[in-house]
């Protein structure tokens, strides 16, 4: 039995996730992603996928980096 470090719940099937050399567990992807995922500077979302990034400022999609003033960003296709 593991404890989930964002909610607290004991749960036989909690998994652990590896990041920045730093072990971390969870009871489900939502507490994971709670925890992990960074959020789009811009509008706050998280971001589930590679998101785009420029200097050390990251966002959800090119979008929001336009919006924001950072210029010369594409989406992954
Ligand atoms: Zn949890
Ligand atoms: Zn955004």
């Amino acid at each position: 039995m593991s404890e989930c470090e964002v909610c607290g719940n004991s749960y036989e099937h909690a998994f652990q996730v590896r990041m920045n050399g730093q072990d971390h567990t969870f009871d489900c992807f939502e507490c994971a992603v709670h925890k992990l995922a960074p959020s789009c500077s811009r509008c706050g979302c998280r971001i589930m996928g590679h998101g785009v990034q420029q200097n050390q400022t990251i966002y959800c999609g090119a979008h929001c980096a336009r919006q924001a003033g950072a210029a010369g960003l594409a989406d992954h296709v």
